[in-house]
């Protein structure tokens, strides 16, 4: 009978395109699905791409795949993926490998590695980026797991990866849960940049008075330049396109309320529980989550403003470029620190720049930044922060005076634009010489006693407040 090289369990549109990647790529594939259904329609419309083995049931699943058995579960997070791990680890050897390329948390992930390693079966949390088209024509994957599972995984994740220069967009990230992990801030990472761009959309077009196919005109012209990235190339299709039923911009009838499904939010309660400030991605997620509210807008939409009749003059829309491109080299700033603030934590000794390098294709963030990223760690592995590299440092020194005049801008007009002035602020937290801090401490030992460090001599000092505390 005929082995496969590797098995996919979960044909919905993750599942399925990973599956036909893999054979396309000449690798016989088994395939299974809880309902059958799916891998006969695999099998079916897709079957003259490569070899399919399709299993109705986990024993011949199981049954039909080379050892050590490669079993990748594409399945809907959480509990869905502990059933399917219950299911399949007791029909697996020593030696085995579970891939879980879903969208796990990475605690879950670590104990799920934890488990699977007592009983010999390697556990690979691997990430894997790009939506659907990403799967089927090349994602960025960030496997995590061992350093055994990766030589045995490592050339079929690469062969169907995405590739730029030659290079895969894949790498081992680290054990037990780092490729989740880094799937995760990844995540984080695009919430900040998508908000970003809408932010950049919404001064020019309320502070510049621009309509969206203008704006789309911009968009065009800084995806030729340093911005340019795949989601600024979406942002233009999508402000340029007409909606059919009203002839009108698409961008008016679309509901004004952004959804989620949590790795924003992860990354965010991840960076708090790690003590790492990570503003651009909170305001992100916050930003949606404002966006939702639809009550509590309606209540307080009529509460006083300033008159939008300011309209911004020339070189605005340059201006803004130059806001956008420094709070983005500020949210992937807090990003990367994130990463390294969890490698720290768990061990998992992450390559940033590698990181950076299998994000540049294939992913929801793949732009020609990333390069910038790697070169950064390239130069200084352990640089504390992205913002003083020597391109980082100068591009955003280029860019304060308009950045802080954006940002002053939209504070005076009364657009919102929290990612822009949030990552202003943490800038400027970084430069300064001295932080109120110093007076947070005083009062912390006002109220409780919880003493503060002085700048002129070791130790914990308390003050003896007046009064009778
Ligand atoms: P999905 O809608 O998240 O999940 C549907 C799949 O899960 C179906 O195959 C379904 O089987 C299976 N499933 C659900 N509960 C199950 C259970 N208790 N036991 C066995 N199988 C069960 O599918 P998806 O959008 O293709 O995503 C798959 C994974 O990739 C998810 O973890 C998702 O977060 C992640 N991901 C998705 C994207 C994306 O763009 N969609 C991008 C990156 C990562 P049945 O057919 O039997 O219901």
């Amino acid at each position: 009978m005929q082995k496969a090289r590797i098995g996919v369990t979960g044909l919905a549109v993750m599942g399925r395109n990973l599956a036909r990647n893999l054979a396309r790529h000449g690798h016989p594939v088994a395939v299974h699905n809880r309902t059958p259904s799916r891998t006969k329609a695999l099998v079916e419309e897709f079957g003259d791409e490569g070899t399919f083995l399709p299993a109705e049931t986990p024993e011949r699943f199981v049954e039909s795949l080379e050892r050590p058995r490669r079993l990748v579960v594409m399945v809907k997070a959480g509990g869905p993926t502990d059933a399917v791990i219950d299911e399949f680890a007791p029909l697996l050897e020593p030696g085995d490998m579970i891939v879980d390329g879903g969208n796990a948390n990475f605690a879950d992930t670590r104990r799920r590695e934890s488990a699977l390693r007592e009983r010999g079966i390697h556990f690979v949390g691997t990430g894997v980026s790009g939506g659907e088209e990403g799967a089927l024509h090349g994602p960025s994957i960030m496997p995590g797991g061992s350093a055994e599972s990766y030589e045995a995984l490592g050339p079929l994740l690469e062969d169907i990866s995405a590739k730029v220069d030659g290079t895969p967009c894949c790498t081992h990230v680290g054990p037990d849960g780092a490729g989740h992990f880094v799937k995760m801030v990844h995540n984080g990472i695009e919430y900040a940049d998508m908000q970003l761009i809408a932010e950049s959309y919404d001064l020019l077009r309320h502070a510049a008075g621009l309509a969206p196919a203008e704006i789309a005109e911009v968009f065009r012209t800084w995806n030729t330049g340093r911005l340019e990235s795949y989601l600024i190339e979406i942002t233009a299709e999508v402000l340029a396109h007409t909606d059919a039923a009203t002839g009108g911009p698409f961008v008016d009838v679309v509901l004004d309320q952004a959804e989620q499904k949590g790795t924003g939010r992860w990354t965010v309660q991840t960076a708090l529980d790690l003590g790492v400030p990570v503003g651009g991605i909170a305001e992100a997620v916050f930003a949606r989550s404002v966006s939702g509210h639809a009550a509590l807008r309606e209540a307080a939409r009529n509460l006083p403003g300033p008159s939008r009749a300011a309209a911004a003059g020339p070189g605005f829309a340059d201006a803004v470029e130059k806001a956008l491109y420094a709070s983005k080299i500020v949210a992937y700033a807090q990003g990367f620190h994130e990463i390294q603030a969890g490698s720290a934590e768990y061990g998992w000794n992450i390559d940033l720049g590698a990181m950076a390098t299998i994000w540049r294709g294939g992913c929801i963030i793949r732009a020609r930044f990333l390069d910038r990223i790697r070169a950064a760690y390239e130069a200084d592995p352990q640089t504390p922060t992205l913002l003083t590299d020597d391109h980082f440092a100068e591009a955003v020194g280029d860019a304060q005076g308009a950045w802080r005049d954006v940002v002053a801008t939209a504070a005076r007009l009364g657009i919102p634009a929290p990612g822009f002035a949030t990552a202003l602020a943490y800038y400027d937290s970084l430069r300064a010489d001295r932080l109120p801090a110093a007076l947070t401490q005083g009062q912390r030992d006002f109220f409780g006693a919880h003493t503060y460090r002085r700048t002129d001599r070791e130790g914990s000092y308390h003050t003896l407040w007046g009064g009778d505390r």
